[in-house]
């Protein structure tokens, strides 16, 4: 923006940050939490302070300032605040209704306490895709300054009616840490994401430019932490793609079935066995929130922007037992096992993916086909589940996943050999 429109919204930010603040301490001395009683007890002191402002930019600061008082006041008796008041540091302004209009998708005028004032809006690809889905902007956003680049950023929400989403079956995902299995129309395939592997890669990276510039450079140097953020771009760009890619293939499957997709309910702390062979709590940390935090959040998102469904099952034992015998599994090596009861034998991912849908079956009474649950239940052998074969997943490396549009379309051949 040229430097004088700018200054309009520095000064607006200004008085916005300063409502916030007055706001936020009194809600938190007062022990407020709601919207409603802080405007109550507040609108007519805070609103004399600038009689130039709009008198929304007072009702969302009194939201702002409240949401902030709740969440403080919560980390408080919880004895997880470390200071005895909120800071209020990063702010965006609140708009509602009032305060601004989308012209089209080519601008945005505001109200401010100069007037009216059009920005021009530049949007990105996930804006538009919103757009073509059918989602019509909310009337609430929100602005923020960028100083550097002299820009404003706006959040914007989208809305969309949508008619009850009856699934019409599950796709169940197991998360893995360079892996994912996918269950769909009874195959199981293993799409490969490496994200540990990834992780650990750059961990061993990292280290190994950290010894050598300490040596020459010293401890921490210039070029050595420029070496590091250029290291951690690279990496979060890339498993940014690999995890926005794999998430959208399986929300484009399960919408195409109108199906909703089973994930596993993952705990806070990264205690899952699958990591406990990597010893540094950090790292473990790292690899938990890149491979399953990370992938489960960037599907929760992709299924939101697809209308699809996602239901959370309590995965304890979903890889122990027998889906068909319910006797449990004994594990050699290489993810593979024997059931004690029918002797066939099981890949764990294979295992993990039924399990996950006979609870998702059983679990919400729904309206998915009993089909599943009919054939599982039926004694006598692995039959049920189709050939051998079917135990066996269909691994596809992520160069190959990553270039399909769906799984549907790929041919079974495409499949076996990459499997053979
Ligand atoms: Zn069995």
């Amino acid at each position: 923006m040229p430097r004088r429109a700018f200054k309009v919204f520095v000064e607006l930010e200004g008085m916005y940050r300063n409502l916030v603040e007055q706001l936020v301490l009194y809600a938190v001395n007062n022990g407020i939490t709601k919207f409603t009683r802080l405007k109550a007890e507040r609108y007519h002191e805070v609103r004399s302070l600038y009689p130039q402002l709009p008198s929304h930019y007072v009702y969302t600061a009194c939201q702002d300032a409240a949401e902030r008082a709740h969440s403080f006041l919560r980390l408080r008796r919880m004895g997880r605040a470390r200071k005895p008041y909120p800071e209020v540091r990063g702010v965006s302004i609140w708009l509602d209704d009032h305060l601004w209009r989308a012209e089209g998708l080519t601008s945005i005028s505001m109200t401010t306490h100069r007037g009216r004032v059009r920005v021009s809006v530049e949007l990105n690809k996930h804006f538009l895709r919103y757009v073509n889905r059918g989602w019509r902007l909310a009337s609430e956003a929100k602005v923020k300054l960028d100083r550097r680049d002299r820009r404003l950023v706006f959040y914007l929400t989208f809305k969309k009616e949508v008619s009850e989403y009856r699934p019409k079956g599950y796709i169940t995902v197991d998360v893995n840490e360079d892996a994912e299995a996918v269950l769909i129309d009874g195959l199981v395939y293993l799409l490969e994401t490496d994200l540990s592997r990834v992780t650990l890669g750059y961990y061993y990276r990292r280290k190994r430019v950290q010894e050598r510039y300490d040596r020459v450079y010293g401890l921490g140097s210039r070029p050595e932490r420029k070496i590091f953020k250029r290291l951690s771009n690279n990496e979060g760009a890339l498993k940014k793609e690999i995890r926005w890619k794999l998430a959208a293939l399986i929300a484009r499957e399960a919408a195409r079935r109108q199906a909703a997709i089973v994930l596993e309910r993952l705990g806070k702390e990264p205690a899952n066995h699958m990591i406990e062979h990597i010893k540094d709590p950090q790292l473990r940390h790292r690899v938990f929130q890149a491979a399953f935090k990370g992938m489960q959040r960037a599907i929760e998102e992709k299924a939101r922007e697809y209308g699809v469904p996602v239901i959370y099952i309590d995965p304890r034992n979903t890889s122990r037992t027998c889906p068909i015998h319910g006797a449990e599994i004994i594990y050699g090596r290489d993810r593979h096992g024997t059931c004690s009861k029918g002797g066939e034998t099981w890949h764990r991912d294979v295992v993990a993916c039924y399990n996950l849908l006979l609870r998702a079956l059983s679990g919400d009474g729904g309206h998915a086909p009993s089909r599943m649950r009919a054939l599982v239940t039926v004694d006598g052998g692995p039959v049920p589940l189709g050939p051998t074969a079917a135990h066996e997943p269909a691994g596809v490396p992520r160069a190959l996943w990553a270039r399909w549009r769906s799984l549907g379309a790929t041919s079974d051949h495409k499949l076996v050999r990459v499997s053979t």
